[in-house]
């Protein structure tokens, strides 16, 4: 037996395992002290009144003879592919039934994508970026190289037709910048891909928190990007799925042979997601669960919205808090893990220092607005009074 050496190039994940060391230790030392954790990126409200009445009715299917199911389509019932597939039109994008693959998240198909694709490709992918489109290259020992977001493009890097790469990983709205492409960002992107013959992984994980009506949830919403494009997409973020488990991704079949292989692969080595969570996930996309789940991701936009108001009061540049869940600020003072410590002993409020997402990360600091609006701006209190003393 021979191990997979390319384990050896991936980093244990330091970021998040050093947060909570960091707030333990503190919390050990000052138990009395009541802390606000606005750095994890997972979800606070609970699932909403559609997703669980159809859960419920979905066990009890399971529990009568005449509607019992057993093992499902790998690729996901047609209910819920046709819910997708309507959800998708009424933004003006009209994809076929089969061009989408339901999935257990985002995660898993943006992780074991990549069995579709060679080794010896070369892999573009922004810096700082969500950690597990470097490191699922890295297993396979593909070569990554980086396009560098900053401050001077607002996080949102364009294209340089003087790279050449064969897959490129884009998020919009992005973790951890909150940074949103337009139209023209993602048109150019999608021009770029075409010209070097390369597939863009488009993670619109976000999607569902972009309120304003010219920004596109769907790189889709782009001309030409069906010939290019993979985009996956979850519930975890837009309706509370973080622990329920349910996804999309759309491969269409202008990409060739990309999605026969895609179902090929999943018919191999995945089991499709229980029918009870798909019946859950069609009701996400009913008119009640749609209402519903934008009442609640109204509660994380306000907090964003909120967070964001602090900033500008403070005079802190800032990426994201509109159409996004994540405010990624430079850190006063330059030094994120110093920022990080300050906030917490100082403001005993808990961010994550943008070290962890990349070298460009580094001088930066993500908040999420997964909390209640009254931690929010409790610690916003905190936090104004910190940095103005
Ligand atoms: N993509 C991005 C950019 C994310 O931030 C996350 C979760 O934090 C995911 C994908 C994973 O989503 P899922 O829970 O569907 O696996």
């Amino acid at each position: 037996m021979k191990l997979n050496k390319n384990f050896e190039l991936i980093k244990d994940s330091y970021l998040f395992a050093t947060v909570a060391e960091k707030t333990a230790e503190y919390l050990k030392e000052n138990p009395d002290k009541k802390l606000i954790k606005l750095g994890i990126g997972d979800v606070t409200i609970p699932l909403c009144k559609a997703v669980v009445e159809a859960g419920v009715k979905a066990v009890e299917e399971m529990g009568k003879p005449e509607t019992f199911r057993g093992y499902g389509p790998y690729e996901g019932y047609d209910f819920l592919r046709k819910s997708v597939r309507d959800y998708y039109a009424r933004r003006g994008v009209n994809l076929d039934m089969d061009e989408i693959f339901i999935s257990d998240g985002a995660k898993s198909d943006i992780g074991n994508i990549v069995d579709l694709f060679s080794e010896d490709n070369v892999v573009l992918v922004p810096d700082p970026v969500y950690p597990v489109y470097v490191d699922t290259n890295l297993m396979d020992g593909r070569r990554i190289i980086y396009a560098d977001a900053s401050e001077k493009n607002g996080f949102l890097p364009m294209p340089d037709y003087g790279v050449d790469c064969d897959i490129i990983y884009m998020c919009s709205p992005n973790n951890p910048t909150g940074a949103v492409y337009d139209k023209a960002g993602l048109k150019a992107w999608v021009d770029y891909a075409k010209a070097k013959n390369a597939v863009i992984l488009f993670d619109s994980a976000y999607e569902f928190y972009v309120t304003d009506e010219n920004l596109p949830r769907s790189v889709y919403e782009v001309e030409g990007a069906t010939e290019v494009a993979i985009e996956f997409c979850s519930l975890s973020k837009t309706a509370g799925f973080t622990g329920t488990r349910c996804g999309y991704t759309v491969i269409p079949k202008k990409l060739g042979p990309l999605n026969g292989m895609w179902l090929r692969r999943q018919s191999t080595k995945y089991n499709g997601v229980p029918y009870i969570v798909q019946r859950m996930a069609e009701a996400v996309f009913s008119e009640d669960g749609q209402k519903q789940i934008s009442e609640n991701v109204g509660v994380y936009m306000k907090n964003a919205k909120l967070i964001s108001d602090t900033l500008n009061e403070l005079g802190i540049w800032h990426t994201g808090g509109v159409n996004s869940p994540y405010i990624w600020l430079k850190c006063p003072g330059g030094d994120s893990w110093a920022f990080f410590d300050k906030l917490l002993k100082e403001a005993n409020v808990v961010g994550t220092p943008g070290a962890g997402f990349g070298k460009n990360g580094e001088g930066f600091f993500r908040l999420t607005a997964f909390n209640n609006y009254e931690n929010t701006s409790e610690a916003m209190r905190r936090i104004k009074s910190v940095l103005t003393k």
